[in-house]
Protein backbone atom coordinates (compact mmCIF):
# COMPACT_ATOMS: atom_id res chain seq x y z
CA UNK A 1 0.00 0.00 0.00
CA UNK A 2 1.57 3.81 -0.89
CA UNK A 3 3.08 5.02 2.18
CA UNK A 4 0.35 7.85 2.48
CA UNK A 5 -2.58 6.13 3.04
CA UNK A 6 -0.73 3.68 5.63
CA UNK A 7 -0.27 4.83 9.10
CA UNK A 8 3.19 4.93 10.96
CA UNK A 9 4.14 1.37 12.03
CA UNK A 10 3.31 1.59 15.64
CA UNK A 11 0.37 4.29 15.85
CA UNK A 12 -3.30 3.67 15.25
CA UNK A 13 -6.45 5.75 14.32
CA UNK A 14 -9.47 5.97 16.44
CA UNK A 15 -12.35 5.44 14.38
CA UNK A 16 -15.33 7.01 15.08
CA UNK A 17 -17.32 4.42 15.57
CA UNK A 18 -14.93 3.62 18.78
CA UNK A 19 -13.94 6.92 19.53
CA UNK A 20 -17.00 7.50 22.39
CA UNK A 21 -14.70 4.35 24.64
CA UNK A 22 -11.92 6.64 24.92
CA UNK A 23 -13.94 9.91 25.71
CA UNK A 24 -15.81 8.16 28.65
CA UNK A 25 -12.76 6.66 29.62
CA UNK A 26 -11.19 9.75 29.51
CA UNK A 27 -13.66 12.39 30.90
CA UNK A 28 -14.39 9.11 33.79
CA UNK A 29 -10.54 9.08 34.87
CA UNK A 30 -10.27 12.66 35.01
CA UNK A 31 -13.55 13.05 37.02
CA UNK A 32 -12.23 10.65 39.23
CA UNK A 33 -9.04 12.10 39.91
CA UNK A 34 -10.90 15.58 40.44
CA UNK A 35 -13.07 13.62 43.23
CA UNK A 36 -9.71 13.30 44.33
CA UNK A 37 -8.35 16.62 44.25
CA UNK A 38 -6.08 15.97 41.23
CA UNK A 39 -6.36 18.83 38.49
CA UNK A 40 -5.35 18.99 34.98
CA UNK A 41 -1.87 20.06 34.29
CA UNK A 42 -1.02 20.07 30.24
CA UNK A 43 2.63 20.49 28.82
CA UNK A 44 4.32 19.82 25.47
CA UNK A 45 4.20 16.93 23.48
CA UNK A 46 8.12 17.59 23.41
CA UNK A 47 10.84 18.77 25.47
CA UNK A 48 14.48 19.13 25.84
CA UNK A 49 16.28 16.19 25.41
CA UNK A 50 17.99 16.53 28.60
CA UNK A 51 15.09 16.29 30.53
CA UNK A 52 14.02 12.90 29.85
CA UNK A 53 18.01 11.40 30.32
CA UNK A 54 18.02 13.20 33.53
CA UNK A 55 14.88 12.51 35.29
CA UNK A 56 13.92 8.79 33.26
CA UNK A 57 17.84 7.75 33.67
CA UNK A 58 19.90 7.58 30.74
CA UNK A 59 20.99 3.46 31.87
CA UNK A 60 16.89 3.09 31.14
CA UNK A 61 15.43 1.14 28.05
CA UNK A 62 13.28 4.21 27.82
CA UNK A 63 16.38 6.33 27.37
CA UNK A 64 19.19 4.00 25.52
CA UNK A 65 16.41 2.65 23.23
CA UNK A 66 13.07 3.91 22.74
CA UNK A 67 13.15 7.66 22.44
CA UNK A 68 12.41 9.78 19.79
CA UNK A 69 15.28 12.16 19.56
CA UNK A 70 15.44 15.16 16.75
CA UNK A 71 17.55 18.60 16.22
CA UNK A 72 14.85 21.17 15.69
CA UNK A 73 16.03 23.56 13.28
CA UNK A 74 18.05 25.80 15.71
CA UNK A 75 19.82 22.57 16.37
CA UNK A 76 18.31 21.75 19.64
CA UNK A 77 17.68 18.39 20.69
CA UNK A 78 14.42 17.78 21.29
CA UNK A 79 13.30 14.61 22.63
CA UNK A 80 8.75 13.69 22.18
CA UNK A 81 7.50 12.90 25.39
CA UNK A 82 7.84 9.07 26.29
CA UNK A 83 6.31 9.94 29.83
CA UNK A 84 4.30 12.42 32.11
CA UNK A 85 5.98 12.59 34.73
CA UNK A 86 8.99 14.86 33.54
CA UNK A 87 7.41 17.31 31.87
CA UNK A 88 4.82 17.92 34.58
CA UNK A 89 7.79 18.16 37.19
CA UNK A 90 9.59 20.25 34.54
CA UNK A 91 6.87 22.42 34.49
CA UNK A 92 5.89 22.28 38.52
CA UNK A 93 9.66 23.65 38.82
CA UNK A 94 9.15 26.12 36.18
CA UNK A 95 6.49 27.95 37.19
CA UNK A 96 7.32 27.61 40.97
CA UNK A 97 4.09 25.79 42.24
CA UNK A 98 6.47 24.85 44.60
CA UNK A 99 5.63 28.34 46.64
CA UNK A 100 1.93 27.01 46.48
CA UNK A 101 0.39 24.71 49.36
CA UNK A 102 1.29 21.35 48.81
CA UNK A 103 0.35 18.91 48.28
CA UNK A 104 -0.05 20.06 44.79
CA UNK A 105 -2.06 17.22 42.84
CA UNK A 106 -2.42 17.48 39.39
CA UNK A 107 -3.57 14.98 36.23
CA UNK A 108 -3.21 14.94 32.79
CA UNK A 109 -4.03 12.26 29.86
CA UNK A 110 -1.54 12.80 27.39
CA UNK A 111 -0.37 10.58 24.13
CA UNK A 112 3.79 9.27 24.74
CA UNK A 113 6.35 8.24 21.97
CA UNK A 114 8.50 5.01 22.42
CA UNK A 115 10.34 3.78 19.63
CA UNK A 116 9.38 -0.52 20.93
CA UNK A 117 8.79 -3.27 18.55
CA UNK A 118 4.67 -2.89 18.00
CA UNK A 119 2.55 -5.64 19.33
CA UNK A 120 -0.70 -6.09 21.49
CA UNK A 121 -0.68 -3.33 23.94
CA UNK A 122 2.53 -2.21 22.68
CA UNK A 123 2.56 0.75 20.16
CA UNK A 124 5.26 3.32 19.31
CA UNK A 125 2.75 6.43 19.88
CA UNK A 126 0.45 5.05 23.39
CA UNK A 127 -1.87 7.14 25.50
CA UNK A 128 -1.21 7.31 29.60
CA UNK A 129 -3.36 8.92 32.00
CA UNK A 130 -1.28 10.08 34.81
CA UNK A 131 -1.48 11.69 38.23
CA UNK A 132 1.50 13.36 39.96
CA UNK A 133 1.19 14.43 43.94
CA UNK A 134 3.84 16.64 45.11
CA UNK A 135 4.91 18.04 48.51
CA UNK A 136 4.17 14.80 50.78
CA UNK A 137 6.54 11.72 51.86
CA UNK A 138 3.41 10.82 53.85
CA UNK A 139 2.65 6.75 53.27
CA UNK A 140 -0.72 8.57 53.74
CA UNK A 141 -0.15 9.93 49.74
CA UNK A 142 0.85 6.49 48.67
CA UNK A 143 -2.46 4.88 49.57
CA UNK A 144 -4.01 7.79 48.18
CA UNK A 145 -2.15 7.38 44.83
CA UNK A 146 -2.81 3.66 44.95
CA UNK A 147 -6.68 4.42 45.82
CA UNK A 148 -7.26 6.54 42.66
CA UNK A 149 -6.14 3.82 40.42
CA UNK A 150 -8.06 1.36 42.44
CA UNK A 151 -11.15 3.16 42.00
CA UNK A 152 -10.78 3.50 37.95
CA UNK A 153 -11.08 -0.06 38.04
CA UNK A 154 -13.50 -0.50 40.21
CA UNK A 155 -15.84 1.96 38.69
CA UNK A 156 -15.51 0.59 35.70
CA UNK A 157 -16.39 -2.81 36.41
CA UNK A 158 -13.13 -4.12 35.90
CA UNK A 159 -12.78 -7.53 37.76
CA UNK A 160 -9.48 -9.52 36.88
CA UNK A 161 -6.49 -7.26 38.06
CA UNK A 162 -4.38 -7.57 40.76
CA UNK A 163 -2.20 -4.54 42.58
CA UNK A 164 1.21 -5.65 43.19
CA UNK A 165 3.55 -3.53 45.21
CA UNK A 166 7.67 -2.98 46.88
CA UNK A 167 9.19 -0.47 48.08
CA UNK A 168 12.47 0.12 46.36
CA UNK A 169 13.85 2.01 48.89
CA UNK A 170 16.04 5.14 49.18
CA UNK A 171 19.49 5.86 47.96
CA UNK A 172 21.10 5.10 51.39
CA UNK A 173 19.35 1.43 51.27
CA UNK A 174 19.90 0.74 47.62
CA UNK A 175 24.41 1.15 48.24
CA UNK A 176 24.35 -1.84 50.27
CA UNK A 177 21.67 -3.47 47.73
CA UNK A 178 23.40 -2.29 44.64
CA UNK A 179 26.71 -4.37 45.81
CA UNK A 180 24.56 -7.61 46.47
CA UNK A 181 23.44 -6.99 42.89
CA UNK A 182 26.56 -6.59 41.34
CA UNK A 183 28.69 -9.61 43.55
CA UNK A 184 25.29 -11.76 42.29
CA UNK A 185 25.26 -10.49 38.60
CA UNK A 186 28.86 -10.64 37.77
CA UNK A 187 29.26 -14.47 38.64
CA UNK A 188 27.13 -14.99 35.58
CA UNK A 189 28.00 -11.75 33.47
CA UNK A 190 28.92 -13.23 30.33
CA UNK A 191 25.61 -14.97 30.16
CA UNK A 192 23.96 -11.11 30.51
CA UNK A 193 22.82 -9.01 27.22
CA UNK A 194 25.22 -6.86 26.13
CA UNK A 195 23.04 -3.53 27.55
CA UNK A 196 22.65 -5.08 30.97
CA UNK A 197 26.48 -5.55 30.74
CA UNK A 198 27.43 -2.06 30.59
CA UNK A 199 24.28 -1.67 33.45
CA UNK A 200 25.99 -3.99 35.59
CA UNK A 201 28.83 -1.29 36.12
CA UNK A 202 26.80 1.77 36.10
CA UNK A 203 23.26 0.44 37.58
CA UNK A 204 23.00 -3.21 38.42
CA UNK A 205 19.13 -2.69 39.30
CA UNK A 206 18.12 -1.56 35.71
CA UNK A 207 18.91 -5.26 35.27
CA UNK A 208 15.78 -6.71 37.36
CA UNK A 209 13.47 -4.71 34.65
CA UNK A 210 15.66 -6.11 31.31
CA UNK A 211 13.11 -7.78 29.02
CA UNK A 212 15.70 -10.41 27.52
CA UNK A 213 14.61 -13.83 28.18
CA UNK A 214 18.10 -14.93 29.57
CA UNK A 215 18.01 -11.89 31.73
CA UNK A 216 15.16 -12.54 32.89
CA UNK A 217 15.85 -15.74 34.46
CA UNK A 218 19.21 -14.57 35.42
CA UNK A 219 17.22 -11.65 37.56
CA UNK A 220 14.89 -14.50 39.07
CA UNK A 221 16.93 -15.96 41.00
CA UNK A 222 18.89 -11.89 42.29
CA UNK A 223 18.66 -10.69 46.05
CA UNK A 224 15.83 -8.80 46.59
CA UNK A 225 15.26 -5.21 47.97
CA UNK A 226 12.82 -5.83 50.76
CA UNK A 227 15.79 -7.58 52.71
CA UNK A 228 18.11 -4.56 52.51
CA UNK A 229 15.66 -1.62 53.18
CA UNK A 230 16.78 0.68 56.04
CA UNK A 231 14.71 1.17 58.67
CA UNK A 232 12.79 4.60 57.86
CA UNK A 233 12.06 2.87 54.58
CA UNK A 234 11.12 -0.32 55.97
CA UNK A 235 8.57 1.68 58.31
CA UNK A 236 7.14 3.39 55.77
CA UNK A 237 6.60 0.41 53.58
CA UNK A 238 4.47 -0.90 56.43
CA UNK A 239 2.59 1.95 57.07
CA UNK A 240 1.52 2.36 52.89
CA UNK A 241 0.00 -1.11 53.68
CA UNK A 242 -1.74 -0.26 56.84
CA UNK A 243 -3.09 2.23 54.74
CA UNK A 244 -4.18 0.05 51.76
CA UNK A 245 -5.49 -2.02 54.73
CA UNK A 246 -7.80 0.25 56.48
CA UNK A 247 -9.32 0.74 53.17
CA UNK A 248 -10.07 -2.45 52.04
CA UNK A 249 -7.72 -2.43 49.27
CA UNK A 250 -6.18 -5.75 48.37
CA UNK A 251 -2.83 -6.20 47.35
CA UNK A 252 0.05 -8.83 46.87
CA UNK A 253 3.81 -7.45 47.76
CA UNK A 254 5.95 -8.66 44.60
CA UNK A 255 9.64 -8.28 45.52
CA UNK A 256 10.88 -8.17 42.19
CA UNK A 257 8.71 -4.99 41.08
CA UNK A 258 11.44 -2.39 40.17
CA UNK A 259 10.33 -0.62 37.50
CA UNK A 260 11.59 0.71 34.23
CA UNK A 261 12.06 4.46 35.21
CA UNK A 262 15.23 5.56 36.98
CA UNK A 263 13.39 8.63 39.30
CA UNK A 264 11.40 6.14 41.50
CA UNK A 265 12.31 5.62 45.32
CA UNK A 266 10.45 3.17 47.89
CA UNK A 267 7.05 2.58 47.02
CA UNK A 268 6.31 1.23 43.11
CA UNK A 269 3.62 -0.78 42.33
CA UNK A 270 1.66 -1.89 39.43
CA UNK A 271 -2.11 -3.00 38.25
CA UNK A 272 -1.48 -6.20 36.57
CA UNK A 273 -3.69 -8.39 34.50
CA UNK A 274 -3.80 -11.86 32.90
CA UNK A 275 -6.03 -11.54 30.52
CA UNK A 276 -4.37 -9.27 27.60
CA UNK A 277 -1.61 -11.28 27.23
CA UNK A 278 2.23 -10.47 27.73
CA UNK A 279 1.44 -6.64 27.98
CA UNK A 280 -0.12 -7.49 31.37
CA UNK A 281 0.57 -3.61 32.87
CA UNK A 282 -1.99 -1.51 32.75
CA UNK A 283 -0.82 0.74 35.27
CA UNK A 284 2.58 1.51 37.05
CA UNK A 285 3.20 4.14 39.90
CA UNK A 286 5.15 5.01 42.95
CA UNK A 287 7.30 7.69 44.50
CA UNK A 288 10.26 10.04 43.41
CA UNK A 289 11.46 11.81 46.13
CA UNK A 290 14.43 12.94 44.73
CA UNK A 291 12.95 13.48 41.32
CA UNK A 292 12.68 17.68 41.91
CA UNK A 293 15.94 17.63 43.23
CA UNK A 294 17.60 16.14 40.14
CA UNK A 295 16.18 18.75 38.22
CA UNK A 296 17.37 21.88 40.09
CA UNK A 297 14.88 22.15 42.23
CA UNK A 298 14.45 21.92 46.35
CA UNK A 299 13.71 18.86 48.41
CA UNK A 300 9.94 17.84 47.28
CA UNK A 301 9.27 14.46 47.47
CA UNK A 302 6.44 13.19 45.02
CA UNK A 303 4.74 10.26 43.68
CA UNK A 304 2.34 9.24 41.14
CA UNK A 305 1.27 6.59 38.32
CA UNK A 306 1.09 6.56 34.70
CA UNK A 307 -2.00 4.17 32.79
CA UNK A 308 -2.13 2.78 29.28
CA UNK A 309 -5.38 3.80 28.18
CA UNK A 310 -4.59 1.13 24.94
CA UNK A 311 -4.22 -1.26 27.58
CA UNK A 312 -7.10 -0.36 29.67
CA UNK A 313 -9.20 -0.56 26.44
CA UNK A 314 -8.03 -3.90 25.57
CA UNK A 315 -9.07 -5.44 29.04
CA UNK A 316 -11.91 -3.74 28.93
CA UNK A 317 -12.88 -5.62 25.42
CA UNK A 318 -11.15 -8.51 27.22
CA UNK A 319 -13.61 -8.70 29.96
CA UNK A 320 -16.64 -7.88 27.74
CA UNK A 321 -17.40 -4.88 29.26
CA UNK A 322 -19.71 -2.05 27.28
CA UNK A 323 -18.98 1.56 27.84
CA UNK A 324 -21.76 3.48 27.22
CA UNK A 325 -22.40 4.22 23.51
CA UNK A 326 -22.28 7.98 22.40
CA UNK A 327 -25.22 9.92 21.85
CA UNK A 328 -27.80 9.20 18.99
CA UNK A 329 -29.63 11.27 17.00
CA UNK A 330 -32.96 12.49 18.53
CA UNK A 331 -34.68 12.82 15.52
CA UNK A 332 -34.11 13.21 11.82
CA UNK A 333 -36.21 15.06 9.67
CA UNK A 334 -36.73 14.15 6.29
CA UNK A 335 -37.89 16.72 3.83
CA UNK A 336 -40.18 16.77 0.31
CA UNK A 337 -39.01 19.87 -1.71
CA UNK A 338 -36.78 22.81 -1.61
CA UNK A 339 -39.15 24.76 1.03
CA UNK A 340 -39.16 21.83 3.19
CA UNK A 341 -35.25 21.45 3.10
CA UNK A 342 -35.10 24.98 4.60
CA UNK A 343 -37.56 24.46 7.15
CA UNK A 344 -36.12 21.34 8.38
CA UNK A 345 -32.32 23.20 8.31
CA UNK A 346 -33.74 25.73 10.53
CA UNK A 347 -36.04 23.14 12.65
CA UNK A 348 -32.41 21.39 13.60
CA UNK A 349 -30.00 24.30 14.39
CA UNK A 350 -33.06 25.73 17.10
CA UNK A 351 -33.47 21.94 18.38
CA UNK A 352 -29.52 21.95 18.59
CA UNK A 353 -29.63 25.21 20.61
CA UNK A 354 -31.50 23.15 22.83
CA UNK A 355 -29.54 20.07 23.45
CA UNK A 356 -31.04 17.59 20.85
CA UNK A 357 -29.57 16.00 18.47
CA UNK A 358 -31.37 16.84 15.63
CA UNK A 359 -30.20 16.00 11.87
CA UNK A 360 -31.84 16.76 8.43
CA UNK A 361 -30.65 15.84 4.76
CA UNK A 362 -27.84 17.50 3.68
CA UNK A 363 -27.27 15.31 1.04
CA UNK A 364 -30.45 15.73 -1.67
CA UNK A 365 -31.85 12.45 -1.51
CA UNK A 366 -35.07 11.04 -2.00
CA UNK A 367 -37.47 10.39 1.32
CA UNK A 368 -36.57 6.86 0.83
CA UNK A 369 -33.15 7.14 0.97
CA UNK A 370 -33.55 10.15 3.87
CA UNK A 371 -35.30 7.38 6.19
CA UNK A 372 -32.88 4.52 5.64
CA UNK A 373 -29.95 7.20 6.67
CA UNK A 374 -31.84 7.71 9.69
CA UNK A 375 -32.68 4.42 10.59
CA UNK A 376 -28.41 3.84 9.85
CA UNK A 377 -27.95 6.27 12.44
CA UNK A 378 -30.32 5.23 14.76
CA UNK A 379 -32.79 8.40 14.88
CA UNK A 380 -35.05 7.86 18.39
CA UNK A 381 -37.43 9.93 16.46
CA UNK A 382 -37.98 10.76 12.61
CA UNK A 383 -40.43 13.63 10.83
CA UNK A 384 -40.74 13.80 7.07
CA UNK A 385 -41.74 17.39 5.83
CA UNK A 386 -43.40 18.16 2.97
CA UNK A 387 -45.24 21.01 1.88
CA UNK A 388 -48.35 19.89 3.15
CA UNK A 389 -47.21 20.39 6.61
CA UNK A 390 -45.78 23.63 5.83
CA UNK A 391 -49.32 24.56 4.84
CA UNK A 392 -50.97 22.79 7.86
CA UNK A 393 -47.55 24.29 10.24
CA UNK A 394 -47.95 20.99 11.93
CA UNK A 395 -45.76 17.86 11.05
CA UNK A 396 -46.09 14.04 12.73
CA UNK A 397 -43.17 12.72 14.86
CA UNK A 398 -42.42 9.14 14.85
CA UNK A 399 -41.27 7.24 18.10
CA UNK A 400 -38.78 4.98 15.94
CA UNK A 401 -38.96 2.23 18.28
CA UNK A 402 -42.87 2.05 19.67
CA UNK A 403 -44.01 2.90 15.93
CA UNK A 404 -46.13 5.78 17.60
CA UNK A 405 -46.99 8.94 15.99
CA UNK A 406 -47.76 12.64 17.18
CA UNK A 407 -48.50 15.46 15.43
CA UNK A 408 -46.52 18.71 16.54
CA UNK A 409 -47.07 21.99 15.82
CA UNK A 410 -44.51 23.48 13.35
CA UNK A 411 -44.52 26.66 15.99
CA UNK A 412 -42.37 26.11 18.84
CA UNK A 413 -41.57 22.54 17.62
CA UNK A 414 -38.56 22.27 19.63
CA UNK A 415 -40.26 23.16 23.11
CA UNK A 416 -43.43 20.44 22.30
CA UNK A 417 -40.47 17.61 21.06
CA UNK A 418 -39.35 18.31 24.37
CA UNK A 419 -42.19 18.03 26.45
CA UNK A 420 -43.50 15.20 24.12
CA UNK A 421 -40.11 12.93 25.15
CA UNK A 422 -40.49 14.24 28.81
CA UNK A 423 -44.06 12.95 29.22
CA UNK A 424 -43.11 9.59 27.49
CA UNK A 425 -39.85 9.47 29.68
CA UNK A 426 -42.32 10.26 32.87
CA UNK A 427 -44.73 7.47 31.71
CA UNK A 428 -42.20 4.85 31.03
CA UNK A 429 -40.20 5.40 34.89
CA UNK A 430 -44.13 5.02 36.12
CA UNK A 431 -45.24 1.94 34.64
CA UNK A 432 -41.96 0.73 35.83
CA UNK A 433 -42.44 1.74 38.99
CA UNK A 434 -46.24 0.83 39.34
CA UNK A 435 -44.90 -2.35 38.20
CA UNK A 436 -42.52 -2.96 41.34
CA UNK A 437 -39.64 -3.55 38.44
CA UNK A 438 -36.02 -2.58 39.16
CA UNK A 439 -35.98 -0.31 36.88
CA UNK A 440 -32.54 1.88 35.28
CA UNK A 441 -33.51 5.46 34.33
CA UNK A 442 -30.47 5.72 32.25
CA UNK A 443 -31.42 3.10 30.11
CA UNK A 444 -35.31 4.30 30.12
CA UNK A 445 -33.89 7.90 29.06
CA UNK A 446 -31.48 6.32 27.08
CA UNK A 447 -34.04 4.64 25.06
CA UNK A 448 -35.63 8.01 24.45
CA UNK A 449 -32.29 9.36 22.65
CA UNK A 450 -30.55 9.98 25.86
CA UNK A 451 -32.51 13.45 26.35
P1 LIG B 1 6.41 -2.21 30.01
O1 LIG B 1 7.09 -2.96 31.08
O2 LIG B 1 5.15 -2.84 29.53
O3 LIG B 1 7.34 -1.80 28.89
P2 LIG B 1 6.88 0.31 31.27
O4 LIG B 1 7.43 -0.07 32.57
O5 LIG B 1 7.81 0.72 30.19
O6 LIG B 1 5.92 -0.86 30.71
P3 LIG B 1 5.77 2.78 32.21
O7 LIG B 1 6.88 3.58 31.68
O8 LIG B 1 5.67 2.60 33.66
O9 LIG B 1 5.73 1.37 31.46
O10 LIG B 1 4.40 3.35 31.65
C1 LIG B 1 3.18 3.22 32.39
C2 LIG B 1 2.14 2.50 31.59
O11 LIG B 1 2.07 3.01 30.25
C3 LIG B 1 2.39 1.03 31.39
O12 LIG B 1 1.99 0.31 32.51
C4 LIG B 1 1.55 0.72 30.18
O13 LIG B 1 0.19 0.55 30.55
C5 LIG B 1 1.69 1.98 29.36
N1 LIG B 1 2.72 1.79 28.31
C6 LIG B 1 4.06 1.89 28.43
N2 LIG B 1 4.66 1.71 27.25
C7 LIG B 1 3.67 1.47 26.35
C8 LIG B 1 3.63 1.22 24.93
N3 LIG B 1 4.73 1.18 24.21
N4 LIG B 1 2.43 1.02 24.35
C9 LIG B 1 1.28 1.08 25.07
N5 LIG B 1 1.24 1.32 26.39
C10 LIG B 1 2.42 1.51 27.03
MG1 LIG C 1 8.61 -0.25 28.52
Amino acid sequence: MALITKAVKGTQDVLPSQSYKNQFIESTVMNIASDFGFKEIRTPVFEHTELFSRSVGDTTDVVQKEMYTFNDKGGRSITLRPEGTAGAARAFLEHGLTNEPMPQKVSYVTSCYRYEKPQTGRLREFHQFGIECYGTDSPAADAEVIALGNEIFGFLGIEEIRLEINSIGCPECRKNYHAALKEYFTARADELCPTCQERLERNPMRILDCKSPICKEIADGAPVILDYLCDDCREHFDKVKSYLDAMLISYEVNPRIVRGLDYYTRTVFEFVSDSIGAQGTVCGGGRYDGLIEELGGGHVPALGFAMGLERLLLLLDAQGIELPEDKKCDIYIASIGEAASLKAASLALELRQSGVSAQFDVVGRSVKAQMKYADKIGASFTAVLGDDDLQANAVKVKNMESGETTELSLDEFTDSFMNMTLQLAASRLQDAASAGDDFDISSILGSLGNL
